[in-house]
C-alpha cells in the first residue's frame, strides 16, 4: 500500500501529462487535494511534501482540523467543496479562503452580509447541477448565468468560477462541457471540475482546478 505522498506525487505527474496533452500550459490546472474524512495527522505529510491548497466538505468538521494547520502553515489555501447552509455562512467566511458551492440567493445575501461584516474577502465559485439531479446541490444551468450576474448587481459578489460534480454513473464529459461553455456566458474564467476517477478528463475539457481526494489520501 503506498503512501499519500507517493499518491500526490502520482497525481501532479498525471495532471502535468493531462495539461501537455490538452495543449494547456504546464501549471495551468490547480490540484485541491481533499481530506474530508482524513484527521490531521494524515494531512501534515502531504502539507509538508508541498500541497498548499485543500478541500473540505463539512464546514464543522473543517473547523476542528484546520485552523490548528493554517496556523502552522501560513500559505494554506482551504476550499470549501461541499454544500453550505445559511446559518454556517458565519463560520465558513471566517474560515476558507475560497467557497465553490454558491448556489442560491439567500446564500449570496448571507454570504454578502458576512464578509462585509469580518471584512474577509473568500473567493468564490457557484455549484451547477449539470445532471439537473434532485438530491445534488448546485443551481440549475438555466439560471447560471442571471445568478453569476446577480451576485454582481444585487449583492455586491464577484464570482470567480463555476464548479460542478456530474453524476456518477454517467460519462462526465458532457457535463464538463456545459460547465465550460456557462462560465464564458458568464464571463467567469475558473472552472472547479474532476475529482479522482475523471480529472485528466476534466482538463481536457478546460478545468482549471481539480478536486482529488481518494487518489491521494485513499479510500474514505
Ligand atoms: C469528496 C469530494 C471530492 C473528491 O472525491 P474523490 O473521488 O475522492 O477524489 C471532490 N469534490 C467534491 C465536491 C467532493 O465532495
Amino acid at each position: 500500500m503506498q503512501d499519500a505522498v507517493t499518491r500526490l506525487h502520482e497525481v501532479r505527474s498525471r495532471i502535468a501529462k493531462a495539461e501537455s496533452q490538452a495543449g494547456r500550459e504546464a501549471g495551468a490546472v490547480a490540484l485541491v487535494a481533499v481530506s474530508k474524512t482524513f484527521e490531521a495527522d494524515a494531512i501534515r505529510p502531504v502539507i509538508e511534501a508541498g500541497q498548499r491548497v485543500f478541500g473540505e466538505n463539512r464546514v464543522q468538521e473543517a473547523q476542528g482540523k484546520w485552523p490548528a494547520l493554517k496556523e502552522e502553515f501560513r500559505e494554506i489555501e482551504l476550499h470549501l467543496i461541499g454544500p453550505l447552509q445559511s446559518n454556517k455562512a458565519k463560520e465558513a467566511v471566517a474560515l476558507f479562503d475560497v467557497i465553490e458551492t454558491v448556489d442560491r440567493e439567500k446564500i449570496a445575501k448571507e454570504l454578502a452580509k458576512e464578509m462585509k461584516k469580518q471584512g474577509r474577502t473568500p473567493r468564490l465559485y457557484v455549484q451547477v447541477n449539470t445532471g439537473l439531479e434532485e438530491q445534488k446541490a448546485g443551481i440549475d444551468p438555466r439560471e447560471t448565468v442571471g445568478f453569476v450576474e446577480r451576485c454582481r448587481t444585487e449583492h455586491g459578489l464577484r464570482i470567480e468560477g463555476l464548479m460542478c460534480i456530474p453524476p456518477f454513473d454517467e460519462n462526465p464529459g458532457p457535463h464538463f462541457a456545459l460547465l465550460e461553455k456557462l462560465a464564458r456566458e458568464a464571463g467567469v474564467a475558473k472552472l472547479s471540475m474532476g475529482m479522482s476517477g475523471d480529472y485528466e478528463t476534466a482538463i481536457a475539457f478546460g478545468a482549471t482546478s481539480v478536486r482529488v481526494g481518494s487518489a491521494i489520501f485513499g479510500e474514505r
